[in-house]
């Protein structure tokens, strides 16, 4: 291996712990829950989720976990108002 790419491995290293360095602007995926699942979106700070929840409140338990497992990849703006 190069020296080049290892120093490329270096930083992408020292970047993944800097989730922070990310801003998320769309992105499109499915998520397991625990009786079916759904296809979740998040599309400009606009969140999208298939599930009958989300449906009625606009936000549900998938759109909140994903804020989590995302949780500095976001801007505040992004996160819809009843999540906490
Ligand atoms: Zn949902």
């Amino acid at each position: 291996m190069d020296s080049s790419i290892i120093g490329k491995i270096d930083k992408a290293r020292r970047y993944a712990e800097e989730p922070e360095r990310v801003s998320l602007t769309s992105f499109r995926g499915s998520f397991h829950g625990d009786h079916n699942t759904y296809e979740v979106s998040f599309d400009s700070g606009v969140w999208n989720c298939q599930c009958h929840f989300f449906d009625t409140r606009g936000v549900c338990s998938h759109t909140m976990a994903l804020q989590r497992i995302l949780e500095g990849m976001l801007d505040q703006a992004e996160k819809p108002a009843a999540a906490v």
